[in-house]
């Protein structure tokens, strides 16, 4: 038997593997759930009933998703982490063959997704400046794109584009269905989430597994028109979510005092690591040659030799993510960036 040709020219999507003391290249939160809000959720996954099947509908998620985010649970779809949303996007949303635009650098699952699905994933390069609203459209129109996906603010550069250029977007596409990864919209303050039933050609992401320290529960969300929404909920398989995840997740959604803590948190320790190089950049001159301020839990930069920077530090036992040309660090606690800031003084 053969390998359809999709799977044997597959990247597979491929984690650092092994122990390290710091994984700083995943994105995750550096907040363990502990303490009032763990045990409330523990209660809640010993009430499941593990002999039936979760709600397929995600019922009680969705308004609890609802009322933090204040819209209303109508336009809310649950998923089996985003990673899921994006493949059932990809996969029902478009016809093979179709083109769907991309900008990079951007997160990586959007084309290995798009090429699983047997679209056309075309690429519109970033550039140095942010995201120009005018190119996109042009791209948009020139590959006739039935889609454009891309995340707001930036995986991996840090940057942002402000509601105005995304509605430009949104009016100059109709015939093009946007979907805007708001993964990191937690940490910023330009969600479109307000305007999504306003658009017929938007669906907006968001994740509990950065700032809501939910990564290993596996849960996402997509928001859009109730049409939109509809059609993601007859292509979805039915127990997408499992029952564990689903009180788990409610029961965090529910504790906004606990959410709130935890994005200052993760604000302030960012905003500590980028301090931490920018220092170092002036201490060192010539050694980091570029800084974002970041907009996301994580500071993007290019170094005068990543390849040592990164070799360096893994072999101190600290995981970051080279891309390209650029490094990624994922904000650690005050302890973890003081490690990371030290090994790389020794480096730099
Ligand atoms: C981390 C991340 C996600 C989240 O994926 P999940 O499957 O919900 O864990 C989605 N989009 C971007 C851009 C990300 O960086």
């Amino acid at each position: 038997m053969e390998l359809t040709r999709k799977i044997r020219e597959l990247i597979p999507y491929a984690p650092a593997e092994g122990k390290y003391a710091l994984r700083l290249d995943a994105n995750e939160s550096f907040i363990p759930l502990e303490g009032p809000v763990l045990e409330r959720a523990m209660a809640a996954v010993a009430a499941v009933e593990f002999n039936r099947y979760p709600d397929p509908c995600c019922t009680a998620l969705c308004q609890a998703f609802g009322e933090y985010y204040r819209i209303s649970p109508r336009l809310v779809t649950a998923g089996n982490g985003s990673d899921e949303l994006i493949s059932i996007l990809m996969n029902c949303f478009f016809a093979k063959g179709d083109t769907v635009l991309t900008i990079t650098p951007d997160f990586s699952m959007y084309r290995f997704y798009g090429q699983l699905a047997e679209l056309k994933v075309a690429e519109l390069p970033r550039g140095e400046k942010p995201l120009d609203a005018a190119a996109v459209v042009a791209a948009a129109r020139e590959q006739s794109a039935a889609g454009l996906i891309f995340s707001n603010p930036c995986n991996p550069t840090s940057s942002g584009v402000d509601r105005e250029s995304i509605r430009q977007i949104l009016k100059a596409l109709p015939d093009t269905l946007v979907v805007l990864d708001e993964a990191y919209m937690d940490f910023w303050d330009r969600s479109m989430l307000a305007e999504a039933e306003t658009y017929e050609n938007l669906i907006i992401l968001r994740t509990c597994s950065k700032a809501m320290g939910l990564a290993g529960i596996r849960l996402g969300f997509a928001i859009a028109c109730s049409r939109l929404t509809d059609a993601l909920r007859a292509a979805k398989s039915p127990y997408n979510v499992n029952a564990m995840t689903q009180v788990v997740g409610e029961t965090v959604l529910r504790d906004r005092e606990y959410l709130e803590n935890c994005v200052q948190k993760i604000k302030e320790a960012r905003e500590d690591l980028y301090r931490g190089l920018c220092r170092l950049a002036e201490r060192r001159p010539g050694t980091i040659l570029e800084i974002t301020p970041p907009l996301t839990n994580f500071v993007w930069l290019r170094t005068w030799d990543n390849n040592r920077v990164f070799e360096g530090l893994r072999d101190r036992s600290i995981m970051i993510r080279r891309l390209g040309d650029h490094l990624r660090v994922t904000a650690g606690s005050r302890e973890e960036n003081r490690i990371l800031l030290e090994a790389l003084e020794e480096l730099l």
